[in-house]
């Protein structure tokens, strides 16, 4: 059974004029002009699918904070909210309650050529799989979403990141011919050649054995060490697990404490 359930809802529905749930949130104390925001921060997030008469409480209150730099890995059953968790984040979808940041900006405030530049420039997904198109070389797959980021030199620094997680004799490979490990690197090495100071991997290493499990976990660990990316990675890898600064537990649309 998912974590699908009808609630009472004790947020304000949007649009709606009651105000009965008024938000308490308060922004952190400032220390000077600059002040000190995590990377992320999820407040009192609910996040409702409807379809028809039938509703799924997808997250109910969410909290959390992850900072600068942080990889934190996000455990939890099938269906708690994990991958709709990522989504917020990443800006692919809005909540029905709360607040998502990303450093001192409420994405929820920012209008669309905002997120748009968001998406482009500061978030990089990995997901399980099908990360790249299958027809264009592993090369361009890098390039394209360096170009999409403002990038000049695509193809060099393509080639220099491929390099980078010893991939540079599969540039000009088909990425559809690549194995599913090799594809997973590639797309990590994207994220590295935009230098995405957010990246987020549902699953990653989901469909790979030990040996490319190792190397995809090197290679987000050193997105981080290389260019201080904040990592959140959703798994149910105990080597996963192991090797991140924090783990982070769900269950049922909210992360335990
Ligand atoms: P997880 O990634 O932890 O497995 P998800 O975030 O994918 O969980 O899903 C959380 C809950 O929200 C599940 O009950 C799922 O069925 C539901 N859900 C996710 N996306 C949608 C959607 N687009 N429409 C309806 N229900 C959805
Ligand atoms: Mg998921």
């Amino acid at each position: 059974m998912s974590g699908a359930s009808a609630v009472e809802r004790p947020w304000r529905e949007p649009g709606s004029s009651s105000g009965a749930a008024k938000s308490l949130w308060r922004e952190p104390e400032r220390g000077g002009d600059e002040p000190d925001w995590p990377a992320v921060t999820f407040h009192d997030v609910f996040k409702i699918f409807r379809s028809g008469p039938v509703e799924t409480v997808a997250l109910r209150g969410l909290e959390l904070r992850v900072q600068s730099g942080e990889l934190v890995a996000v455990l939890g059953p099938s269906g708690c909210g994990k991958s709709t968790m990522l989504a917020l984040l990443a800006a692919l979808d809005e909540p029905s309650a709360g607040e998502v940041r990303a450093g001192s900006r409420s994405l929820q405030r920012l209008d669309d050529a905002e997120l748009a530049a968001y998406r482009a420039r500061e978030v990089a997904l990995v997901f399980q799989s099908d990360n790249l198109w299958p027809a264009l070389s592993a090369r361009e797959n890098i390039a394209v979403g360096l170009r999409l980021a403002g990038h000049g030199d695509a193809s060099d620094a393509a080639q220099d990141a491929l390099a980078t997680f010893g991939l540079a004799d599969r540039g000009a490979h088909r990425a559809g011919a690549l194995s599913g490990g090799e594809q997973q690197r590639v797309a990590i090495a994207a994220a590295f050649a935009r230098k995405a100071p957010l990246v987020l991997a549902d699953e990653p290493t989901g469909e790979l054995d030990a040996v490319n499990e190792q190397k995809v976990l090197e290679a987000l660990g050193r997105l981080r060490e290389e260019h201080g990316s904040t990592v959140l990675v959703v798994t149910h890898s105990g080597k996963v697990a192991r090797a991140a600064d924090r783990v982070v537990e769900m269950r049922d649309g909210v992360v335990l404490t």
